[in-house]
């Protein structure tokens, strides 16, 4: 009998079919054949307990993951210790994952909308009605005058990457990939920088000078858990000297607190800053002379006259001296590496900004040396990519534009996965009116967020605990890894994987999408796409027949080569313009202060506030939960009369304002206020929704001069007292010290 997709994923219940165990080193063979969980009855109570191997998505990090399963429950989650891009830890995000599984707010089944676009009112219907309606709907509108079908997702990469392109090219509908804290410019500047799309490893483990502009690094940045391993050895690693940090950032951050220096610039120098490191080095003679050269096209340091420590000091508020013995302690400490992205990349000049930066490498010849930069290798997959870039923010804004009036197209069906434009955009362009006008919108949402609450119909997507899926983290760690990740549990509702979804559709609106989508669901389509490892014959995971190679990856977490490493021997970047100072939004007289937004280190730029332990977690500065506070410097709190939890109105050129208390800080730069992205959710379950504000909404829609990206740093605001206050919840300072009563006995404690 012949199924077609649809019945096969309704009788099979496939996608958790199959799940395999973790074992650290060695696959004992009886372990492949353990009954999956999905199939366990749940009244079997043995107390034994499973570890299965995934990789995990609260991020883009892709840090390999394994799970206590016990009688079909997902218990804990843990890092898995072969896995080479974070070799055993975990994040506290990615400890949350098991409340993103078991969230009492999950939709729990398809639903159509019945009232008002974003009246909250809802029907639930059966998958029969929901993907009869979407694949209605894609195939009416396919070959028609007013086939614009877009599909809007957050950055991927892996097999779902190479899914979802295969379905747009082959429908002919557009794909934006979306990012609220855009990464467009720094992501731009590697791919000069080093020539390659895929984000290289930053050896700093190896490292003996850390100089980082903007990075938060051991917060969100790129591969948080694997840089804070790094760290680690960076800092008191074995038979080591312990290695310097240097921050470059306005805001005090976890970074900045954490470094053996804070260089606090004005907001958007960064580059200024480096360039003029750089100058120092030509000028002293201690740069590689090959890189100097090809920076300078040839001119050497009288190229970079314009940047010298005494021209720039004013513009980046450090000192002269200052500049000077930063570049000779970069060039001095060997080896030296210079990282940047962050706020730092989120200007109008953010693209130059990262250029600059991570020119240093050259200058001190340590790209492709150990603690430097090193390149990572392709992908080891055909097709698949290893690189997830994000749209950036002015092809958005074209969206927006087209969803609001219609021109140059209209877009009569928006399908929404993994991306919640409607929170991360700034309110100025007003995305709430344009999805207000959209024909049709369907979420694939696990959840009621802002964009979800708007939409005509929602299909819900497996968790990725219950979901099949691959990965080839970007940045890998130097070598070639493919992660995999497979359902831990049976799905919990009525919800199917989206990648499971697409496959179903393209088979019913015609052949020619059949063909260029051949799999029946996601998991044959990984299988399918990692069998070029198999026949490889290398790497971590060898064997005779496909089967036992495909168990034993899944055991483990995936496949990789320590062996396989890129052989690129990149050039220094030529600059071949001036890099330009940066723009911002607003007068320095009427908005005095730089608006600083830094993601969160447990909700990040919004996607973790539907999870209590993530709104639990104490910022690690502040120590406040569950709320916005704004951070601002300790004298100038004091000059304006505010105290801490006085609730401030702050407000941007656009005239757009969010309100939330003050948390005065000593390390906060004069001219800066920091507020952290993640809360101010009217949507997204009960744990997020009205809670907090949300910094985003309020910036200028200003963007990076080359590539687009939204310049998320590059608004001034002003600042007001509400005249109301409130009690900030935090850590720091809320538990009061009990105190020993005179005469009372104490009793000595010992350990054992
Ligand atoms: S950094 Fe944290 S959230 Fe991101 S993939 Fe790794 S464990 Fe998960």
């Amino acid at each position: 009998m012949q199924l077609s997709r649809r019945e096969f994923l309704k009788l099979a219940g496939v996608s958790a079919a199959g799940a395999a165990l973790f074992t650290a080193c060695s696959i004992p063979e009886k372990e492949l054949l353990v009954q999956s969980p999905a199939r366990i009855p749940e009244d079997v109570l043995d107390g034994d307990e499973s570890w299965y191997a995934s990789v995990c998505r609260q991020c883009p990090a892709g840090c390999g993951i394994i799970v206590r399963v016990m009688e079909g429950r997902a218990k804990k989650i843990e890092g898995n210790p072969d896995y080479p891009v974070n070799r055993g830890k975990l994040c506290a995000r990615g400890l949350a994952g098991v409340q993103a599984l078991y969230h009492p707010d999950r939709i729990k089944g398809p639903m159509r909308r019945t009232g008002a676009r974003g009246s909250g009112q809802w029907q639930q219907i059966t998958w029969d009605q929901a993907l009869n309606d979407l694949v209605g709907r894609l195939k009416q509108l396919r070959g028609s005058a007013a086939d614009t079908v877009v599909l809007a997702h957050e950055p991927l990469r892996g097999p779902m990457s190479l899914l979802v392109d295969r379905f747009t090219r082959t429908y002919g509908s557009e794909r934006l990939a979306y990012e609220p804290m855009d990464q467009a410019a720094l992501r731009a500047a590697l791919k000069t920088a080093f020539g390659e799309d895929v984000v290289p490893e930053f050896d700093i483990q190896n490292a003996s000078y850390v100089m980082s502009f903007g990075a938060d690094f051991l917060e969100t940045w790129l591969s948080p858990v694997r840089y804070n391993r790094h760290y680690g050895e960076f800092r008191q690693g074995a038979n080591r000297k312990r290695g310097t940090l240097v921050h470059v950032e306005p805001r005090f951050s976890l970074e900045a607190a954490n470094a053996d220096q804070w260089v606090p610039v004005r907001p958007g120098t960064e580059g200024v800053l480096a360039l003029s490191m750089a100058y120092v080095l030509m000028s002293d003679g201690s740069a590689d002379a090959r890189a100097a050269a090809s920076i300078t096209a040839g001119a050497g340091a009288r190229a970079l006259a314009s940047f010298s420590p005494e021209r720039v000091e004013s513009v980046i508020g450090v000192p002269a001296a200052r500049i000077q013995e930063l570049a000779r302690e970069f060039a001095s400490h060997q080896p030296s590496i210079a990282i940047g992205g962050g706020s730092a990349a989120a200007h109008t000049n953010g693209y130059t900004n990262m250029l600059a930066v991570y020119s240093l490498n050259y200058l001190v010849g340590n790209v492709g040396k150990r603690g430097g930069v090193l390149l990572n290798p392709a992908s080891p997959l055909k097709d698949v990519p290893a690189t997830s870039g994000a749209t950036p923010f002015s092809a958005w804004q074209k969206l927006v534009e087209r969803l609001r009036t219609g021109q140059p197209k209209p877009v009569n069906l928006l399908l929404v996965h993994g991306a919640n434009p409607l929170y991360g955009l700034p309110a100025e362009v007003n995305a709430g009116d344009a999805l207000g006008k959209a024909q049709y919108i369907v979420s694939f949402s696990s959840f009621m967020d802002e964009t979800t609450a708007q939409a005509d119909l929602i299909l819900p997507d497996h968790t990725y605990l219950e979901s099949w899926g691959g990965d080839v983290p970007e940045p890998g760690p130097g070598h070639q890894v493919v992660g995999l990740q497979q359902p831990v549990v049976k799905a919990l509702y009525d919800t199917r994987a989206f990648g499971d979804v697409l496959l179903t559709v393209a088979e019913e609106i015609g052949p020619d999408m059949a063909k260029a989508l051949p799999w029946r669901n996601v998991r044959e389509m990984v299988r399918d796409s990692v069998r070029e490892l198999h026949q490889a014959r290398r790497g971590s995971v060898t064997a005779a027949e496909f089967e036992v190679f495909w168990n034993k990856a899944l055991q483990q977490g995936g496949w990789w080569d320590s062996n396989a490493r890129s052989s690129a021997s990149p050039t220094a970047p030529i600059f071949s313009k001036p890099p330009a100072l940066p723009r911002y939004a607003g007068s320095a007289p009427e908005y005095p202060y730089h608006l600083v937004i830094f993601p969160s280190l447990s909700m990040t730029d919004g996607r973790g506030a539907h999870l209590p332990w993530l709104q639990a977690l104490p910022d690690p500065i502040s120590t406040v939960v569950w709320r916005t506070w704004v951070e601002i410097n300790s004298k100038v709190a004091k000059q304006m009369g505010l105290v801490e939890g006085d609730i401030v109105r702050v407000e941007a050129p656009n005239g757009k304002s969010i309100e939330a208390p003050v948390y005065p800080h000593p390390g906060v730069s004069p001219e800066v206020i920091g507020i952290p992205a993640g809360q101010g959710h009217s949507s997204y379950t009960n744990y997020a929704a009205g809670r907090g504000a949300n910094p985003l909404s309020i910036i200028a829609p200003l963007t990076d001069a080359e590539t687009g990206g939204l310049a998320w740093g590059a608004t001034r605001v002003r600042v007001s007292a509400t005249g109301r206050r409130m009690p900030i919840p935090k850590f720091e300072g809320g538990a009061v010290e009990a105190r020993q009563l005179p005469g009372a006995p104490v009793a000595p404690v010992t350990r054992g």
